[in-house]
């Protein structure tokens, strides 16, 4: 087993402290002592780091009675711009953040089957960000990074797609092609490890270290925040949970084996269980997943008899995967988002508490809270966002230790 080295204990120390100050708007150096196990040694040191490339600035100086007057630390949201990529199976949604992680401009641009190759969607990634900076007065000069979102498995350290199985892509070099497309530093990731990152910075991560982020879409997924930090396991898979079997033998699922979480609660698996109570249901729109999802929690909410049966069931099912992950993980908060599960959630929600409350151990199930993901705009380009400021930071703070140290290499 690798050990941890002395770059990635300071990586880690400066991303809880960092998390620390987003999370709340600002923060003074005893906060953070007092919320973190860090020493506030430690936290000193991060906080020069971060305050000498210009990330926070101290904002205003707060009494601490009697002692001396704390400094309040704050994101220097005038700094540089970030860019965050979504690319989901049929859109590509670009944004220009501020250093404050504040959404400046953005824009979305559809993607159909005859422009899903790597070659155009870094095309119109690239055609957004000039748009984006062009209408916003910006230059290229002005970005610190891009964070890049796609679908599937990612290798984000070699740079690589491994597997993006609604495009069959396999082993492609994707960050090559977006830098010679964008001239500018880009860092990959998927999007369950995105919106995960957005849920521990600007979710329920304010209030808890263990944390689950459940993507209900097209794809299904659980990205996992331990002691508030991004779980990726060992190749950047951990999470895959739509792909533990909640059924065995049962319906076959788009990864080759059968009983899938995501086979029955993916917006498909929605679609195929409304289709088995009612083969002609006027809710089907065909392999319309929006329309379909988007009709069925209407018929839902108007209390049509075939929704409220189709809702039970996707409900049954993901209580009992959810269970499974509460027992295992017994997380503090566990959160339902990504797009047909916000369409569907709140007809889900209660349904689901009960299911899982009866498939999870007491202990764990009363310490887990279980709510719908409430961050405003486009999680996933966020969490690509934070994943560009952190390579920012990689980049210039190795820099800096290398010219401290005197190496050259
Ligand atoms: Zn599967």
């Amino acid at each position: 087993m690798l050990r941890r080295s002395t770059s990635d204990i300071r990586r880690a120390n400066r991303l809880d402290v960092l998390r620390r100050i987003y999370a709340a708007g600002s923060a003074t150096r005893q906060e953070i002592a007092r919320d973190s196990e860090l020493s506030f040694a430690t936290i000193a040191n991060v906080v020069n780091d971060l305050l000498g490339c210009g990330v926070i600035v101290e904002g205003h100086f707060e009494g601490s009675g009697s002692g001396r007057p704390r400094a309040v630390l704050v994101p220097n949201a005038g700094r540089g711009l970030l860019v965050g990529v979504d690319v989901a199976e049929t859109y590509v949604h670009v944004a220009l953040f501020d250093l404050a992680l504040q959404v400046r401009h953005a824009s979305e641009h559809p993607i159909g089957p005859e422009t899903n190759q790597p070659d155009d969607i870094a095309a119109h990634i690239g055609e957004a960000i000039d748009a984006l900076l062009a209408e916003f007065g910006a230059s290229k000069s002005d970005v610190l990074g891009v964070g890049v979102s796609v679908p599937g498995q990612v290798a984000p350290a070699l740079g690589v797609s491994v597997f993006a199985p609604g495009w069959d892509w396999h082993d492609v070099p994707l960050l090559a092609i977006l830098q010679e497309r964008i001239e500018l530093p880009v860092y990959l990731d998927n999007p369950l490890m995105a919106s995960t990152v957005a849920e521990l910075w600007f979710g329920a991560g304010r209030e808890a270290d263990n944390v689950i982020c459940v993507t209900v879409g097209t794809g299904v997924g659980a990205g996992i925040a331990i002691n508030g930090s991004l779980y990726r396991g060992t190749t950047n898979a951990a999470g895959e949970w739509g792909h533990s079997v909640v059924v065995y033998d049962g319906r076959s699922c788009r990864c080759g084996s059968r009983g899938c979480v995501e086979a029955y609660v993916g917006a498909p698996g929605v679609m195929r269980t409304l289709r088995e109570l009612d083969a002609d249901s006027p809710l089907l729109h065909g392999d319309d997943q929006d329309a379909t999802i988007a009709a069925l929690a209407r018929a839902a909410g108007d209390g049509d008899p075939v929704a409220l049966e189709a809702i039970r069931r996707t409900a049954g099912y993901l209580g009992a995967g959810l269970a499974n992950l509460v027992n295992i993980l017994n997380p503090e908060a566990i959160v339902i988002g990504s797009w047909a599960g916000l369409a569907l959630g709140p007809h889900l929600l209660e349904e689901l508490r009960e299911v899982v409350a009866r498939h999870a151990l007491d202990r764990p199930n009363t310490a887990a809270r279980l709510h719908l993901c409430d961050i405003p705009g486009d999680p996933v380009s966020l969490g690509a966002a934070t994943f560009a400021l952190e390579g920012f930071l990689d980049e210039v703070l190795a820099g800096a230790s290398r010219t401290k140290s005197g190496r050259s290499s």
